[in-house]
């Protein structure tokens, strides 16, 4: 829901707008029901793509920012052998429901169904509408859990879906396990002279530069944490940290937490294992070095390119995510 007062507000995966209707979940046939009524509108997801369609078929060869819509479809019998997902209702009280295919046929690439196209979040995100940004993201999320947590945490023994898709349960001792997400904070650093601090990972190409990021650890605040992993990739305390907003960021399970923080200190001292290259830009230096091509935006669904737009007082251009196909 957008009630929010949050800094970063309509982030692009923070606008979901179902109801999740909870309660519904403890009704054990509710997904056989939902599956029954052709009313209901299933979202597939195969592997870590869903289908979308473009909103207007003249806008083909345009940028980012062309609208997109999931293609959602009435129940098939085949739903029911899949696993379901019971993501909620919208106003009207229409239910949406996930659904998981197994079916391995290569979604990316289907010419027959242009401008139709199975594209993945990171890919479709920004240009879906609220509603199917929230499906997707959900949808994914949960996918992504499920697929790595079919045994039991306690015992070892297969679990089961439960409830709608929203819980594991243990078929040996009954133990019931729910849908994880990890928390991870995500902050600009600024020195005493507005400098923006830009880091390159270890293993990204050369180029890619974004705002520094790490998990939260057992028993840390999020606001330790922000000075904890500031201080292990490049060596400087910061002195404050305001928190900006957060979004879920299913790739495959966490939630950013967005701050930005100060320091006084400029020496950099990097953490090779963690870290290619750290460097302060001016607003003047970042414009120039995007134009030159000589650094990239993050991708234009991360919370990481708006906390740089923040900084930098304007929206920049989004990077069109490889694999896109043409028209979108
Ligand atoms: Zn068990």
């Amino acid at each position: 829901m957008a009630v929010t007062d949050e800094t970063l507000a309509d982030l692009a995966l923070s606008r979901s707008s179902l109801d999740r209707v909870a309660l519904e979940r403890r009704r054990p046939e509710v997904l056989t029901e939902l599956l029954d009524d052709p009313q209901t509108r299933v979202a597939e997801v195969r592997g870590d793509r869903m289908r979308v369609s473009a909103l207007g078929a003249a806008g083909a060869g345009g940028g980012g920012d062309d609208g997109l819509t999931l293609v959602l479809r009435a129940p098939e019998p085949e739903d029911h052998a899949r696993l379901g997902l019971h993501l909620g209702r919208d106003g009207d009280g229409t239910a949406y429901v996930g659904v998981v295919s197994t079916d391995d046929e290569n979604p990316a690439d289907d010419p027959d169904r242009r401008p139709d196209g199975w594209l993945t979040l990171r890919q479709a995100g920004e240009a879906l509408a609220p509603r199917d940004a929230g499906v997707f993201t959900t949808a994914l999320a949960l996918a992504n859990w499920h697929a790595t947590h079919r045994f039991c945490p306690r015992c070892g023994a297969p679990t089961e879906p439960r409830q709608g898709g929203w819980v594991r349960r243990c078929e040996r001792e009954g133990s019931e396990h729910y849908p994880r997400t990890d928390p991870a904070v995500i902050m600009s650093v600024v020195d005493p002279d507005d400098r923006l601090l830009l880091g390159r990972g270890a293993h990204w190409p050369e180029g890619r530069f974004s705002v520094l990021a790490g998990f939260v650890e057992p028993g840390e605040s999020f606001e330790s944490a922000v000075a904890r992993e500031v201080a292990e990739e490049v060596g400087i305390t910061v002195q404050a940290a305001r928190y900006l907003g957060n979004q879920p960021w299913p790739f495959p399970s966490s939630v950013m937490i967005g701050f930005e923080a100060t320091t006084r200190a400029t020496e950099l001292t990097i953490d090779p294992v963690e870290m290619a290259e750290a460097r302060w830009v001016s607003r003047e230096e970042y414009r120039d070095l995007l134009r030159d091509g000589s650094i990239r935006t993050p991708s234009g669904i991360s919370i990481a390119k708006r906390i740089i737009e923040h900084w930098l007082g304007q929206t920049v251009e989004s990077v069109v995510e490889p694999g896109t196909p043409t028209g979108f």
